[in-house]
């Protein structure tokens, strides 16, 4: 830490972290990431650590900057492995820096919080989301980056897009980054934006519990740890989405592509038994959802992501799904797969 303004800064974006973190409409499990530019060090949050922890756990990581960009520049698959540039003398926990690392390099403001803000994502899966922000971000410096694997492609199609004076990203099928000088600022602009783009939820019914006790049987699958997670089930067009593919990456980090529905008439077990494998989450039509016994608590905040995103939709939208390839690559990830480890170690 270069100085002690430096140190104030870094403190103050701690405590916004750990904030951000307690709002599940803001960032779910691991995902969503803060940094501090001080000097030519970027610190940012550890991969697979959870922003809500920022103050009882030290998950800020130093990374030199300007090699990091160098390597976007050049198109260097070393920028996809940021861990390669973190500052081994100020990180004697190990800890390897965010895969978004890059994203937070880019902007040139000294504070960047990116999150996984709900109505942002409900709008950045439109196909018309582009158009739909536009109406919402009259007068606001943004720009609108369509979805790219996090890492260098992601990377790359920010650097494209990045013009002056720009603090505003809205990330196709994926979430939000906002950018300023100050911590304060950062706050005040996520704020601002997030009203900006806030969409009222669709209401739902409450989940039928005894039917899902039935359902369950001894299958050892259970209720979800937020409430909130049922209505992707009881939604008949939130269902429809959801069914329809996988919306965002870190739902198929963390729960595996889109989602299964339950046919008229199956148990946990007839759903176990057609697709021969036992699914994170198992929505059942009317009733609500079930979670397999082992789901991690990634896979929980995700679940109720789920909800929380496919809600505000327009349920008049077309809506871009990942595709095929884009799941794959994602579950096939290096990188990836060593944040789940984490998180099933309960990072
Ligand atoms: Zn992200």
């Amino acid at each position: 830490m270069a100085t002690q303004a430096d140190a104030q800064e870094l403190a103050a974006l701690r405590a916004l972290s750990a904030s951000i973190g307690r709002s599940p409409h803001l960032t779910q499990a691991a995902g969503g990431n803060t940094s501090l530019k001080a000097g030519d060090t970027l610190w940012i949050k550890a991969s697979g650590t959870w922003l809500k922890d920022a103050l009882v756990d030290d998950i800020m990581v130093p990374v030199a900057m300007a090699p990091l960009l160098k390597a976007v520049e050049q198109r260097d698959r070393a920028a996809d492995q940021p861990q390669g540039f973190t500052i081994a003398a100020l990180n004697p926990r190990g800890l390897r820096p965010s895969i978004e690392t890059t994203v937070h390099a880019l902007m040139p403001q000294r504070v960047v919080l990116h999150v996984h803000c709900v109505d942002t994502i409900s709008l950045a899966v439109q196909a018309d989301g582009e158009a739909e922000v536009a109406k919402r971000l009259d007068g606001i410096e943004w720009a609108y980056v369509p979805y790219f694997r996090p890492g260098l492609p992601l990377a790359r199609g920010i650097a494209e897009k990045l013009r002056p004076g720009v603090d505003v990203l809205i990330l196709g099928n994926h979430g939000l980054v906002v950018a300023a000088e100050t911590v304060a600022g950062a706050e005040l602009l996520l704020r601002r934006i997030r009203s900006l783009l806030a969409r009222p939820a669709r209401a739902t019914a409450a989940p039928d519990l005894d039917a899902l006790a039935a359902l369950a049987g001894d299958s050892g699958y259970r209720l979800p740890a937020d409430v909130e997670a049922h209505a992707v089930a009881l939604d008949p067009e939130s269902r429809r989405m959801a069914q329809a593919g996988s919306l965002y990456p870190d739902h198929v980090i963390f729960l595996g592509q889109g989602s299964v529905v339950a046919k008229p008439g199956e148990a946990v077990a007839d759903v176990v038994a057609r697709l021969g494998t036992s699914p994170a989450a198992i929505l059942f039509p009317g009733a609500g959802v079930l979670m397999r016994s082992d789901a991690s608590a990634g896979a929980d905040a995700m679940q109720r992501c789920l909800a929380d995103v496919t809600a505000r939709i327009d349920i008049a939208a077309r809506l871009n799904y990942l595709t095929a390839s884009e799941n794959d690559e994602l579950v096939n990830w290096d990188a990836e797969q060593y944040r789940q480890k984490l998180n099933a170690a309960g990072g």
